[in-house]
């Protein structure tokens, strides 16, 4: 039985939940985001207001070097070369409307802000680099010795006072779990990523390609009082079991569907309708996780492009009868409240 106090608390949320229609309840999560929000995001070149993000690419790859983590370093690309061979994809993005550009290489990975910031300047396009460590073999031993606590004091200080000397500060915290069920080491990573949003408000975008292991990525986020909001499920198209997609929608997880093949654009166009019939429009962000420069390949290898998305595939959207506001939504809307940066506790 409740008692008459916690009975009229239940109704009186309850109430206020039914009487909002889904657009006023979206008006006053957006508004409270806006109160919560820690200040701008953060770019290569500086902080950028939210609402000038516009057009984004959320997850792609100007560069990636995976010869793991005590061997890569900047002395194993030339980064003239890596410029003159990455501006061009960039430009033809700007050419197409995209604004912004989330470039998801972590460190050890082939992250180097300060190409970054080149490109960024070149391109016009808004870059925004990342803090975190990716997974087994590509960790330092720093971090199987280390702490979460001493983790997050790394990601922290990058975080508010910029990586290494170069004053670029990371616009987003980017990890990456194991398959099956997360390790120790994996599961000291994702504790860390939470105390760093505790303390800087970043977002977290995890590299996850199995259900077991997005819901344990949330329970651990929970367990230090970090909402689900404040997650991306990075790769959430490599899962076939579309339950949990909804249930981690439902504990307020974005659901990232990175794999966007423009020239076979039919499956993800299933998965958008499908999403958008779950009602989880709200929180669902595409890009292709293209690109790259791959390092130690003469020229860095082939690059697939970035404008895809936005020359053949957001076409193909309209044409499926995904609307203007969804379509708006998934490029603008979406990725500048997942990026704003605030504590979303929970
Ligand atoms: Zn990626």
């Amino acid at each position: 039985m409740l008692n008459r106090r916690e009975f009229l608390r239940r109704a009186g949320v309850a109430g206020v939940a039914a009487a909002l229609s889904p657009r006023e309840a979206l008006a006053r999560l957006r508004s409270s985001e806006k109160e919560n929000a820690m200040e701008a995001i953060q770019t290569v070149t500086g902080p950028v207001d939210p609402a000038e993000l516009g057009v984004t690419l959320i997850h792609e790859h100007v560069m990636c070097d995976f010869i793991g983590a005590d061997m890569t370093g900047p002395h194993r690309w030339e980064r003239d070369e890596v410029y003159e061979v990455m501006l061009p994809y960039l430009d033809a993005v700007r050419d197409a409307g995209g604004q912004s550009f989330g470039d998801c290489s972590p460190k050890f990975l082939g992250r180097d802000p300060v190409l970054l910031r080149r490109l960024s300047e070149a391109s016009g396009l808004h870059i925004i680099t990342n803090t975190g460590l990716y997974k087994d073999p590509y960790l330092p031993k720093y971090a199987l010795d280390g702490t979460a606590e001493s983790l997050a004091d790394d990601w922290t200080r990058e975080a508010k006072e910029g990586i290494d000397d170069t004053g670029i500060r990371p616009g987003f915290i980017k990890i990456a779990a194991n398959e099956g069920d997360l390790s120790p080491i994996q599961r000291k990573i994702v504790r860390a990523a939470a105390l760093t949003h505790l303390r800087a408000g970043l977002t977290i975008a995890a590299h996850t390609t199995e259900s077991t292991t997005v819901l344990q990525e949330l329970d651990v986020l929970e367990s230090e009082g970090v909402a689900g909001s404040a997650f991306i499920w990075v790769h959430a198209d490599a899962q076939a079991n579309r339950d949990i997609w909804r249930e981690a929608g439902r504990r307020g997880a974005w659901i990232e569907l990175d794999a966007v093949t423009p020239e076979e654009p039919e499956r993800h166009l299933e998965m958008i309708k499908d999403l958008i019939e779950a009602d989880l429009i709200d929180q669902v962000l595409i890009s292709q996780d293209r690109g790259w420069y791959n390092v130690g390949e003469p020229k860095g290898g082939e690059q697939r492009p970035f404008d895809k998305l936005l020359t053949e595939f957001v076409p193909a959207m309209k044409k499926a009868g995904i609307d203007d506001d969804a379509v708006d939504k998934l490029l603008k809307d979406n990725p500048a409240r997942a990026l704003t940066p605030r504590v979303r506790a929970g």
